[in-house]
């Protein structure tokens, strides 16, 4: 007789739950998301073998399906999937939404009217000792105390190290050694080098002397790049640090093309580009990135309430795929901060794990932008500072960059208003997207092992809809037919959804590659399998394993991923 069912990670004849232990307080350090990205081909470095290039970055097999699933499911609820027959909870009106892809290359003119070309800056300052370039914004440090010198210690490290990397520097800078480690006084408070007044007590990221950085200098994020071969000035365009401007350029193809009615929304999903001084914090700031872009069009008597629906629609949507409440935020802009044609812009933000206890990096913004971006296409650049807003004009009293000249306004049919529309802007980054989720997923707790001893495992809880693998197929043995089976369970699976099957090793092992990788369901086939049909399906959360029938396992599958 074969011996009853083991306990623990081993498939099981009926459903039982064996519920991991939560880990207290679990610390996910950035190190180890890091270090599962790259081991498990989430992510890699660009160009890696000569070196890797600062600010790129590749996906890995893993990454590929988790970012494709994340902006598809953009795409979907956004777009494709939304039905303007009816209007949504909370939305003024019903509404339609169509999408665009534009080239990344674009005429020079759209750099200039969009307002990149003069002010798509960061600020940043030169170290004149290490020739190396910062972000002012960005490079952090503490005040450092020594007898009574008092000196400001910057790091470039990430956060975990940077007040160790502080002391260390601060230790070097004043010669000390270990032994009088307690005569160097460290401040508490971790600050931004833009939050000071003078660099001459700063030590920068790179120097041994002290008031090596420059006062901050603006620098133009966009790559220049030329078109054809003779390359005049009159050829130089820019890759696109956005993918808005695309859709406004085309709002009267759109118009004219299909039959949408205001109000109505065009989405965009591509690449941009952004010569970021300091790329830093793994993706969250990369040279080469995705986003995933709405320009929302309305009348401007409505304009303030489809911002408001956009912002809490925008902020249910990444709860929606499983990030928390607790780590995300809205974070208003002050109307200080606000173009005076916005009522307001706000960023959804997440507390990733890099960042200080209560900061928070921004994943999207929502920005009502009134109606700069189609007049300023369509009149020449707008001046923010006018009000009503006017065109820039140069020296000779002439617009400072041409308009289109194209008519962009808007005629409502039924009551013959002629009217620019007023835009509402969420602007979500793939990328940013993608690292939120990883960080959120990440877990460590404890579950038993096919001896039904508990061990520490590390699962990346990803919501079914995002994870890159939907469910692993496993023979318990290489034997006794139920390689056969599970190949066969394998093949009608993957007609449907991406699949993975294994064969090889122990089947606890397999379950923990599993839960590495963020795959929700893990479908078994057993002895049992082979005389009544049925396989053990074990949820990766919960680790409960219900028996199911081979025949519906497709459904079983489907209705789980899309729940
Ligand atoms: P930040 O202040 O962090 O530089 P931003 O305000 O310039 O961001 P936006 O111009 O509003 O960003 O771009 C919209 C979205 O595009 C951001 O919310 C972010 O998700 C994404 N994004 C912008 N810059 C980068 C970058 N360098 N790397 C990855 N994603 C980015």
């Amino acid at each position: 007789m074969k011996p009853p069912p083991m306990l623990g990670e081993a498939p099981i004849a009926a459903t039982i739950i064996s519920s991991p232990t939560q880990i207290s307080n679990p610390m996910k350090s950035m190190d180890s998301i890091v270090s599962l990205c790259k081991r498990r081909g989430f992510l890699f470095q660009s160009s890696e073998i000569y070196g890797g290039v600062q600010g790129l970055w590749d996906y890995g097999p893993l990454g590929v399906e988790l970012k494709r699933n994340l902006k598809d499911a953009w795409w979907r609820d956004m777009i494709a999937g939304h039905n303007e027959l009816v209007s949504p909870a909370g939305a003024p009106s019903s509404f339609e939404m169509v999408g665009l892809d534009c080239t990344i290359l674009m005429h020079p003119q759209v750099w200039k009217n969009s307002g990149h070309y003069d002010l798509f800056h960061d600020f940043m300052v030169d170290c004149r000792e290490s020739k190396k370039r910062y972000r002012h914004d960005q490079v952090r440090g503490r005040f450092v105390e020594y007898r009574e010198t008092k000196i400001f210690v910057t790091t470039l490290a990430e956060i975990e190290h940077e007040a160790d990397e502080v002391r260390r520097r601060g230790m070097k800078y004043f010669k000390l050694r270990p032994k009088n480690a307690d005569d160097l006084t460290v401040g508490d408070e971790s600050i931004t080098l833009d939050k000071l007044d003078s660099h001459d007590e700063v030590l920068g990221p790179d120097a041994k002397s002290l008031g090596t950085l420059t006062e901050p200098r603006e620098f133009n994020l966009m790559f220049k790049t030329t078109l054809g071969a003779l390359g005049g000035e009159e050829d130089t365009t820019f890759l696109r640090p956005e993918t808005a401007q695309g859709i406004f350029v085309n709002f009267k193809n759109v118009l004219d093309s299909s039959r949408v009615k205001l109000p109505f929304g065009i989405g965009q999903v591509g690449k941009s580009f952004r010569n970021e001084i300091t790329p830093r914090n793994f993706t969250f700031r990369s040279r080469e990135f995705e986003q995933m872009e709405i320009e929302f069009f309305c009348h401007p008597s409505q304009s303030q309430a489809w911002y408001g629906y956009w912002r809490d629609r925008r902020l249910a949507w990444y709860k929606s795929l499983g990030l928390s409440d607790e780590a995300l935020i809205m974070r208003e802009h002050h109307t200080e901060e606000l173009a005076h044609y916005s009522v307001g812009t706000a960023d959804i933000e997440y507390a990733f794990p890099f960042l200080p206890e209560g900061e928070y990096g921004e994943l999207e913004g929502i920005a009502h932008r009134g109606d700069f971006d189609l007049r300023s296409h369509m009149e020449g650049k707008l001046d923010p500072s006018t009000s009503p807003m006017t065109v820039e004009l140069n020296e000779n009293g002439k617009p400072k960059y041409r308009g289109s000249g194209k008519d962009l306004s808007y005629r409502d049919e039924e009551s013959n208003e002629k009217f620019v529309p007023h835009v509402i802007e969420p602007s979500a980054g793939a990328d940013r997207g993608v690292l939120a989720f990883l960080c959120e997923a990440f877990t460590e707790d404890e579950a038993p092992d096919e001896k039904g001893k508990m061990q520490t495992r590390t699962v990346m809880k990803l919501h079914p809809r995002l994870a890159p693998i939907k469910a692993a197929v496993f023979p318990l043995v290489k034997k006794d037919g139920m390689p056969e089976v599970a190949q066969e369970i394998y093949g009608s699976l993957k007609e449907h959804f991406n699949v993975f099957y294994d064969a090889k090793g122990a089947v606890g092992r397999r379950y923990r590659r599993q839960d590495e990788a963020g795959t929700p369901y893990c479908i078994t086939v057993d002895g049992e399998s082979l005389t009544d049909k049925t396989v053990t399906i074990r949820d990766r959360d919960t680790l409960e394993q219900t028996r199911v029938k081979i025949d519906e396992i497709v459904e079983v599958v489907r209705e789980r991923v899309n729940e």
